[in-house]
């Protein structure tokens, strides 16, 4: 099939699934008023690759059947493939202003790590090495969309996810057949799990289960419409309004849900890890699996930090703050996010090496480092629209009074900024509060914060795993080193 367009993808989500929201259970997802929109601009990222003015940046011959296929899901043989990946990654974030966090390249790169690194899980049974490098095949080939979920739900953190409620809670083994292993119990937070082919289930890797045999230690995927699954939904941001209403929940609704499995059959050839805990939470940490997701995300960032900085420097300028010191200030940390983020995923591409199957991958060190830099920054970006759009982010009219004949003249006069008219000013800075103070915009903040684990506990455990020798040897030979020695 190769790489696929977005009818053929929206084709593809009529299928069983069980999406319940809002009490309802979803009829179609494609055209639910509070999903569909979000589904149809996944199908519009796929239909840009085939755009052919863009077809040649955004995919490649497949190494098995020659169809062109996205080059999210390549294998980097050079740091030129990582380059031309980041580029393709590049041209879907700009399209969605970096709002859609799971992209379908996101799962791509991850999966793609995955089957670059079978060895590690034919480690715990050589035909899951088999399993996964097979797996990554049917979604490279079939341009499958993924979703995936890594944690137990919150419940009570004091304990461990298997004696949450007595051991209900955490998804667990609750069978084991000849066709398969039967899953119970739930997962968070499956985002655009209404909007995917395929659920991609991980041991997180930030948590680690103890106990050999462990019924809570495996990875594996299944279609969302695999039966005895449902996706509970939160409420939608995309609550019907038009694209000047809501720049952004209008387009970008990506929802986040909790996975409820209730015998859940999955067949063993979908299963790539199972029974030893010691492989499952060393996955992220012993493989470079992770380092392709984090290189995919990173540009994501970018991407977005780069539309905040064009929305924040129009609004000064619309407003004639531009010229002021402390706003060029304020601006000025935007533009260095940007810089920095650009640095970050340079550096890690020139500093990338050749890993497992002869698949090159960025530097890991700089791009772990990277991933604890953006939950830190991006709710600054969105404090400094705040800041500059103070009440210009509340005084922003709705679409149906700005094209109200009754008001159209109050509108141009007391709406207008300094260098544009007041349907441009509002429309300006109704997407400025859709980034920093909307229902879509806030989720944004929380989303950068924890997406890609616990920040705190990543930074630590950052810290814990990095060799702090050469640093304190530094010291050392400092502390020992006579005074006199300095001259010589
Ligand atoms: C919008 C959004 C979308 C997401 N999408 C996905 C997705 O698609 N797939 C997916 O798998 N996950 C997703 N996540 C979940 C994400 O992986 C988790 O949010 C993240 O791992 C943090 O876990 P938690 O939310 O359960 O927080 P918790 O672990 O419950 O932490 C809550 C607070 O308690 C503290 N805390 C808890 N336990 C400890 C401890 N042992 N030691 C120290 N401090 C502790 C934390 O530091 C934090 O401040 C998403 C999250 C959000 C917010």
């Amino acid at each position: 099939m190769g790489a696929r367009s977005g009818a053929a993808y929206l084709d593809g989500l009529h299928d069983n699934r069980q999406v319940w929201i809002d009490g309802d259970r979803v009829a179609d997802v494609t055209s639910d008023s509070r999903l569909g929109r979000g589904v149809r601009s996944i199908a519009a990222l796929y239909d840009l690759q085939l755009d052919p003015r863009r077809v040649d940046r955004m995919t490649y011959a497949s190494p098995t059947s020659g169809e062109r296929v996205g080059l999210s899901h390549i294998q980097p043989r050079s740091v030129d493939d990582l380059i031309r990946r980041r580029n393709m990654v590049k041209v879907w974030a700009e399209w969605s202003a970096g709002m859609l966090g799971r992209s379908p390249d996101f799962l791509n790169t991850l999966v793609m790590g995955c089957a670059a690194n079978a060895h590690y899980f034919a480690g715990n049974k050589a035909e899951f090495g088999q399993n996964i490098q097979r797996y990554y095949e049917l979604v490279r080939e079939n341009d499958l969309c993924l979703t995936h979920t890594l944690v137990a739900p919150q419940v009570n953190r004091s304990v461990h996810p298997d004696a949450q409620a007595g051991g209900e809670v955490a998804l667990r083994v609750v069978d084991e057949t000849d066709t398969g292993l039967v899953f119970t119990g739930a997962r968070i937070l499956a985002t655009l799990a209404p909007a995917s082919d395929e659920l991609f289930v991980a041991p997180a890797p930030s948590r680690s289960y103890s106990g050999v045999g462990n019924p809570h230690a495996f990875a594996f995927a299944i279609p969302v419409a695999t039966p005895g699954l449902r996706m509970i939904c939160r409420e939608s941001f995309d609550i019907g309004r038009t694209s000047f209403d809501h720049p952004l929940g209008s387009r970008f609704e990506e929802m986040d849900c909790t996975a409820v499995f209730d015998r859940v059959l999955v067949p063993w050839e979908r299963v790539f890890l199972y029974g030893d805990q010691e492989y499952c939470a060393a996955l992220f940490r012993a493989t470079n699996t992770f380092t392709h997701s984090i290189h995919q995300f990173l540009t994501k960032n970018w991407a977005k930090a780069e539309f905040v900085l064009g929305v924040a420097s129009l609004m000064a300028e619309a407003i004639g703050i531009a010229e002021r010191l402390h706003v060029q200030r304020l601006l000025g940390e935007i533009l260095q996010a940007c810089l920095t983020l650009r640095a970050f995923i340079r550096a890690a591409e020139a500093d990338a090496v050749c890993g497992p199957g002869d698949v090159w991958a960025p530097d890991f060190e700089t791009l772990v480092t990277a991933r604890s830099y953006f939950p830190e920054v991006y709710p600054r970006l969105v404090e400094i629209l705040q800041i500059l759009g103070s009440s210009g982010l509340a005084n922003i009219p709705s679409l149906a009074s700005v094209e109200s004949p009754a008001l159209m003249a109050d509108i141009e006069m007391f709406f207008q900024g300094a260098t544009i008219g007041g349907k441009e000013r509002i429309r300006l800075f109704r997407l400025a509060w859709d980034i920093a103070c909307s229902s879509f915009g806030g989720r944004q903040v929380l989303y950068e914060r924890y997406f890609a684990g616990d920040f705190y506990r990543n930074v630590a455990a950052h810290y814990v795993n990095h060799n702090k020798e050469p640093y304190r040897r530094l010291v050392q030979d400092f502390l020992n080193r006579e005074p006199s020695s300095l001259l010589d």
